[in-house]
Formats: C-alpha cells, sequence, structure tokens
C-alpha cells in the first residue's frame, strides 16, 4: 500500500508525495515548489526517486529541476510533451506502466485541459493522480483541447473502480460547488457533498481527495444523463452526451 503525503503549495495547488515503504522508493506527482517537498523528504527520511508529471503548465512542473538537482531523481512526463516538460527522462504514453517499489502505475491519457496531458492510476491502492483533467466537483478548463477530446478523456476515468480516490492537483472544489448547484438543484448528493465542502474549508481542512463514486454523483461533468441538469441548461433529446458535457463547460467558464 501506498503512503500517500499531500502538501499545499502556490495559492490551491496540491503536491502529493508517493511512498513505496516495502522498498523505500518515493515520487512526488506536480511539484509546483521545491521547499514543501524538499521540507517533507527531510523530515519523512525519504529520498526522492521519481517526479511525476501529468502536463507541463508552471503550477506543476514548477520545481522540476530544483529538485533534480538536490536529489538526483528522474523525471516522468508525456511523450506528446518530452519539448515541455523540464528535465523529462522518461517518456510515456497510454497504457505504459510505471513502477514505485511494488506499486504500479498505469498511464492513462487525458488529452483536453493540455493536449499532452496524462494522469497516474494505482490500483493496488486505489488512487489516481488526476492533475488538472478532473476535479472535485469540476474539471479543467480547455486550453488545448476540444470538448469533445476532454469528454472522452472523462470518459476513460468514469470507467475505473468507483472506490477509486481520486487526488486532484487543486483546492477548488467549494467553488466548483457553488457551480454545480446552479444547474443540478435538485442533487440531493450535491448539496450534501457542498455542505460537507463549506465545512471542511471553515476548518481549512481540504476537500481532497474525493473518490470517483462521490463525483458519479455529484460533479457535472459527469453527468450529462442527469435529466434534470439537461434541462437546466436547455440541452435537447438530440444533444449528445459530449454535447451536454460541451455546454456545462461553457457555462462555467463564465459563471462568477
Ligand atoms: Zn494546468
Ligand atoms: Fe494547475
Amino acid at each position: 500500500m501506498l503512503q500517500i503525503l499531500q502538501l499545499n503549495a502556490l495559492s490551491d495547488n496540491y503536491i502529493y508525495l508517493l511512498h513505496d515503504a516495502e522498498r523505500g522508493e518515493t515520487a512526488v506527482v506536480d511539484p509546483a515548489d521545491a521547499e514543501p517537498v524538499l521540507e517533507a523528504l527531510h523530515q519523512k527520511g525519504w529520498s526522492l526517486n521519481y517526479i511525476f508529471n501529468t502536463h507541463h503548465h508552471g503550477d506543476h512542473v514548477g520545481a522540476n529541476l530544483q529538485l533534480k538537482q538536490a536529489t538526483a531523481c528522474k523525471i516522468v512526463g508525456a511523450l506528446a510533451d518530452r519539448q515541455r516538460i523540464p528535465g523529462i527522462d522518461i517518456a510515456v504514453e497510454e497504457g505504459d506502466t510505471i513502477g514505485l517499489g511494488r506499486q504500479s502505475f498505469r498511464i492513462i491519457s487525458t488529452p483536453g485541459h493540455t493536449s499532452g496531458h496524462i494522469v497516474y492510476y494505482c490500483q493496488d491502492s486505489a488512487a489516481l493522480f488526476c492533475g488538472d483533467t478532473l476535479f472535485s466537483l469540476g474539471c479543467g478548463r480547455l486550453f488545448e483541447g476540444s470538448a469533445e477530446e476532454m469528454w472522452q478523456s472523462l470518459q476513460k476515468l468514469k470507467t475505473l473502480p468507483h472506490d477509486t480516490r481520486i487526488y486532484c492537483a487543486h483546492e477548488y472544489t467549494e467553488a466548483n460547488g457553488r457551480f454545480a448547484l446552479t444547474i443540478e438543484m435538485d442533487n440531493q448528493a450535491l448539496h450534501d457533498r457542498q455542505a460537507e465542502v463549506a465545512e471542511l474549508r471553515r476548518l481549512c481542512l481540504a476537500t481532497v481527495p474525493s473518490t470517483l463514486a462521490m463525483e458519479l454523483a455529484t460533479n457535472p461533468f459527469l453527468r450529462e444523463q442527469s435529466p434534470s441538469l439537461r434541462r437546466a441548461i436547455g440541452a435537447s433529446d438530440t444533444d449528445s452526451p459530449a454535447q451536454v458535457f460541451a455546454k456545462v463547460r461553457l457555462l462555467k467558464d463564465s459563471f462568477r
């Protein structure tokens, strides 16, 4: 079983330190900032073997070179992004696996937020490190992909076991929930989740990770089939699930 340490960075990023105690190997997912990572490594007495990057944005690769210099770790990133991931050593693509001690991570390609975005899925520990593809109650903005592409990417994640924990890269849940409630007012699970989220934030606690089951029940970007959501956004009966998703994404982009 993976030990997972959740670190706060920048204004609302999460950095994850992953440790396999049996073999004593450690990886960090999307190091936005080196300082909290080096401090945690020092405190735990762990040495860093890998950086796992989900995509090339600065708030995910910002500390790559500094950590590589400090620890001689290897940097894993998408083959499609080998020109854009600083210091990349191991280029991976859909279906590849990368080992960390006795744990293994399957790479799933999830274009949409960026064209080269990948996520890391550890079946043994029921954990998904999904960067800026799927958030709790939300999903990433479409900077380099179409709504259709992002929808396809999310369909892949929907097929994972429902008890999979969703380790996304940002604490955006409360704002996402405010939007979600405007388009699915009659979803009791969503009301309950948003109340829980508000209480956690009041106590300055993380709302992440959630689970895939929770997201399937509450996240509007995974709920194109919901009749009340379809009504609220004015979707017609002939709109495909991908078209419904596209409408929800557009509404979210202009939501304040
Ligand atoms: Zn990003
Ligand atoms: Fe980000």
